[in-house]
């Protein structure tokens, strides 16, 4: 059989052409730092964190070195005692629950919905239990969580909310009540990543903290800077986890040109579901009308057991990269064996490992290309 070519390639993620786009702007934020040489604090980061709280309806958004730091100093900031437990999805990147055994915190798994990917309410209700000390939900590939529920039970039962904002940025979600809200900025204290490949990307690693708290804005503050409140003033035990200089100044270039990306996203994505929605074997990803969706990932399910890696081998001969987010649910994963769990507790999650498969979706994906990558699935 003589495979089909795409019209032009394409990549997963196309981060140089992006950039190539902004080049004056990024060179001269670039070169300012340089000549500046205020390498670490100088004034690109708190322009850069001002900047982005605006964008995020006004929250105070705390600058840090990576979003698993930014996890990390999220659970610092509540004062957990040992052992507290921390409630985590089942289905998410392993840095959610790292953080939390890290610290010293016992990772409690509950599992995810089939048709968001995000985690199941009412399993994250069960969960609770006299010795849980957070809730870290996932805004996973781009979709809110059920914030409705997820606040409700935080309130009810006296136990903070965390969200891990990684993939979401700029993402809102509807309350009943008529309140709208961004991703990361429900609970008391969303993180996020700046990681390259993420929606907001730096060109190197970045992460940041957000909060609606003043005092907690303060504390977390200090703990990204050894716990100091002046130099050589420390009221906690913090750590070292700030966002360099350089990487705020491109940010802030980066952070004008997301509104537009994350529209791009959203267009690709509208178009891969009226060209997929109909493809039997195929499920599309589910919208949940109260959030809006940034789709940081297109991620497919191939209902047929067993055919998901017959379609990313066909796909990939045919000049198609995707990708599997997540291969292993993170019980699975031989570093938290310790937890105890065993295979068959998680259902979805490990349904989800053996049937999901995303595709490329960045903004700079073009009519044509993704006209060849739908034509595909009719070759099935
Ligand atoms: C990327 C990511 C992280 C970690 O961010 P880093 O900046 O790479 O440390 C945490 N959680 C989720 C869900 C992520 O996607």
């Amino acid at each position: 059989m003589i495979l089909p070519a795409p019209p032009s390639p394409i990549q997963l993620l196309d981060l140089a052409t992006e950039h190539a786009a902004m080049q004056p702007a990024l060179d001269e934020a670039l070169r300012e730092v340089m000549t500046t040489a205020a390498f670490i604090q100088g004034p690109a980061v708190g322009q850069f964190a001002a900047e982005l709280g605006e964008y995020l309806g006004g929250a105070s958004v705390i600058p840090c070195a990576n979003g698993t730091d930014a996890l990390t100093l999220a659970l610092m900031s509540l004062h957990l005692p040992a052992g507290a437990e921390v409630i985590v999805p089942a289905f998410t990147y392993v840095a959610t629950l790292e953080a939390a055994a890290l610290l010293g915190l016992r990772p409690v798994l509950v599992d995810v919905r089939p048709d968001t990917f995000n985690v199941d309410p009412a399993a994250v209700e069960a969960a609770i239990t006299p010795r849980t000390g957070a809730i870290i939900v996932v805004h996973l590939f781009g979709q809110c969580a059920d914030l409705e529920a997820l606040r409700a039970i935080s309130v009810r039962h006296g136990v903070a909310l965390i969200e891990d904002n990684a993939q979401a940025i700029g993402a809102t979600f509807q309350f009943a009540n008529g309140e709208t809200a961004f991703a990361g900025t429900v609970g008391e204290v969303g993180t996020t990543s700046f990681f390259p490949s993420k929606n907001l990307g730096a060109m190197g690693d970045g992460g940041a903290l957000l909060t609606r708290d003043a005092a907690r804005a303060v504390l977390l503050r200090q703990l990204t800077n050894h716990g100091q409140s002046q130099k050589y003033h420390h009221q906690h035990i913090g750590l070292n986890s700030r966002l360099d200089t350089l990487q705020a100044a491109l940010l802030r270039v980066k952070l004008r040109h997301l509104p537009a990306a994350t529209a791009a996203r959203q267009a690709v994505a509208a178009r891969y579901d009226a060209a997929l929605a109909a493809v039997p074997g195929v499920v599309v990803p589910a919208r949940d009308p109260r959030s809006s969706h940034v789709f940081h990932q297109y991620t497919l399910q191939i209902t047929e057991a067993g055919s998901r890696d017959e379609l990313q081998h066909f796909l990939k001969r045919c000049g198609v990269p995707t990708m599997i987010y997540y291969p292993l649910p993170v019980h699975a994963q031989p570093a938290y064996a310790y937890l105890g769990y065993r295979a068959g507790q998680f259902p979805v999650a490990e349904w989800l490992c053996g049937a999901v498969l995303s595709l490329p979706i960045h903004p700079l994906l073009t009519a044509e290309q993704q006209e060849y990558i739908v034509g595909l699935f009719g070759q099935l």
